[in-house]
């Protein structure tokens, strides 16, 4: 087993590890991820005998405790514990009536209790002021719905461990879109939301002419408005620059790479924008962490491939089974769960397997490893899933779907890249495909009011490898956070080791970009500009994003004043 770093030590203890009743931790790492492996090796038996079972366990053990792939938190808090629900991503509908509504609030706790994330069109609900009865009642509209489901997250802890998320997404013709546009704004009215505009294709043509947009109520079907698109645009990117609230979803991206159009459309995402997902849909995660994936040949740094080829199909299969021994919060989620099968397998390390490998994220070169790298992955996802479905059989909507009626598959859907908040610094890695937030940084609210302090490992041993490591050196790095002053570095290593709003946003997308072209479903990516930053650039960004295929995306100005879980620099 790996060595685990403090503060994933620190983090397991507080969330991960099993307590008794008083609150104290009666499970060590290693037993954690012998629990986890058991329970998911148990699905084996379905299909084979113990034998089979005992020799994945194994498998599914090495795999997590050497940190070469984790799944997502709620696996980890969840397997064997009796609470059973492992998928971190929902999404449910929402009906337009009374009913409806609190049917989906009650819901969306239930699966919040057990750690799952969920996300919401609000789309449907009539807008403020219309008709709700023969008596004249006016309803209040979304906007003061998804309040309702925010103050409710405020009071149901996700596991017990962290506070409620949500995705809140209001379609971009809905008559309440200027109210919703507003509820992204310093104050943070909704802070268990992100919030998303669903933008369509037809929107984005429009508004290249400002042709005029018009604002549908979605009961009547009828006319309530007509507006400037560039009014909706402009409100929409202002609130983005001050609070980073709302992104966008390009619901029209979404639909054209949906795997079971026949199934409807799909209108929602989980929390963070990765998974795509139809009513009632949940998703489990995985991810794979590439800085283990890095191979030394005559002292050149290269990719794994070997390696990476042979873990891909064990990560698969892990996920795969993590819907077998799921237990789902009611009937509907679990039909539509085991209908479609979606499984979401991602990387996390990428910005530290660069460094290893001496490549500038900000380099045509690093996009260029990256889509390559992303679609050896998926390949060989869709291959394993193909294998398993021989003798497992295909995801029961296959008939429908894209795959039909040549090609076997076991789910519906393979990859996913996701932000990896915790399992990364679990995994002593930088997040996802994100670059290095900063050389050192401290974390906030993740352990209640305690701060965790990183100094990213990968830098220092890319400093000790050049030989230039100095307790100066590494004072002043820890201290500022970057290496732009620092002297010691030549102009090539400090573009290594350049941080997240340092390197150009036109970078960050074109890395977004490069993934999604071979992630079956989407990727989670902020795109952390400078302060700087005036709101033209964000329209600019979100323009190019759908231009690129992305399917969606958020921006984070730094000390914008939105709640912030990352400071650079270690300052006490
Ligand atoms: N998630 C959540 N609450 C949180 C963090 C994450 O519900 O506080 C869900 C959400 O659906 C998110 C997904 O988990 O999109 C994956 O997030 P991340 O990769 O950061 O989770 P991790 O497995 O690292 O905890």
């Amino acid at each position: 087993m790996k060595q685990l770093s403090e503060n994933a030590i620190r983090v397991l203890e507080e969330r991960y590890l099993v307590q008794d009743h008083s609150g104290k931790v009666i499970e060590t790492p290693e037993e954690m991820f012998r629990r986890v492996a058991k329970t998911v090796a148990s699905a084996e038996l379905k299909w084979g005998n113990q034998k089979d079972a005992d020799y994945w366990e194994r498998e599914f053990f090495k795999l997590m405790s050497e940190l070469d792939f984790l799944p997502n938190s709620t696996t980890l808090m969840n397997a064997g514990t009796g609470y059973g629900q492992l998928s971190a991503c929902f999404v449910l509908p929402i009906r337009d009536s009374l009913s409806g509504i609190f049917d989906t609030l009650k819901l969306a706790a239930l699966v919040q209790q057990k750690g799952g994330g969920t996300g919401f069109n609000f789309s449907k609900l009539r807008p403020k002021g219309d008709r709700v009865s023969r008596h004249g009642g006016t309803s209040s509209g979304p906007v003061s719905f998804l309040e309702l489901f925010n103050f409710s997250s405020d009071h149901v802890k996700q596991g017990g461990k962290r506070l409620g998320a949500n995705m809140g997404i209001l379609n971009v013709d809905h008559p309440d879109i200027f109210e919703f546009l507003r509820l992204g704004s310093k104050e943070n009215r909704v802070r268990h939301f992100n919030l998303s505009v669903g933008i369509t294709n037809q929107f984005m043509e429009y508004l290249e002419t400002d042709k005029p947009w018009i604002l549908i109520n979605p009961r009547t079907k009828k006319v309530i408005n007509q507006v400037s698109p560039k009014a909706i645009w402009e409100e929409l990117i202002f609130r983005a620059w001050e609070s980073g609230n709302p992104g966008v979803i390009f619901l029209d991206t979404i639909n054209s790479k949906n795997p079971t159009p026949s199934q409807g459309e799909i209108q929602a995402t989980n929390p963070c924008g990765e998974v795509p997902l139809l009513p009632y849909e949940s998703c489990n995660l995985g991810s794979i962490n590439l800085n283990h994936f890095v191979r030394s040949k005559k002292g050149k740094h290269l990719p794994d491939w070997d390696r990476l080829e042979e873990i891909i199909p064990q990560a698969v299969r892990f996920l795969d089974n993590v819907i077998e021994v799921n237990h789902f919060p009611n009937s509907k989620i679990k039909k539509a769960t085991l209908a479609n099968r979606k499984i979401g397998l991602g990387v996390m390390g990428w910005a530290d397997f660069l460094i290893k490998l001496e490549i500038p994220y900000a380099s045509q070169e690093a996009v260029d490893l990256g889509e390559e790298l992303m679609q050896f992955i998926n390949e060989k996802s869709h291959r394993a899933s193909q294998e398993l479905a021989k003798k497992r059989g295909n995801f029961p909507n296959w008939e429908g779907s894209i795959f039909a009626p040549d090609i076997p598959i076991r789910n519906a859907t393979l990859t996913s890249i996701a932000p990896t908040g915790t399992i990364s610094l679990i995994a002593n890695t930088s997040s996802s495909i994100e670059p290095l937030f900063a050389l050192a940084f401290e974390r906030r609210n993740v352990l209640g009011e305690e701060t965790l302090q990183t100094i990213q490992p990968q830098v220092l041993n890319f400093l000790k490898e050049k030989g230039i490591l100095s307790e100066e050196l590494k004072q002043k790095i820890v201290q500022d956070g970057t290496s732009t002053d620092c002297h010691e570095l030549s102009e090539k290593d400090k573009a290594i080791l350049l941080t997240a709003t340092e390197i150009d946003p036109v970078w960050h997308l074109k890395h977004q970009v490069a993934f999604q072209k071979f992630t079956d479903n989407a990727v989670s990516k902020t795109i952390n500009l400078p302060f700087t930053t005036k709101p033209e650039e964000i329209g600019e960004i979100y323009l190019q994003a759908w231009k690129e295929g992305v399917k969606g995306l958020t921006v984070f100005r730094i000390d914008s004043g939105r709640e912030q879980m990352l400071y650079p620099g270690i300052k006490s």
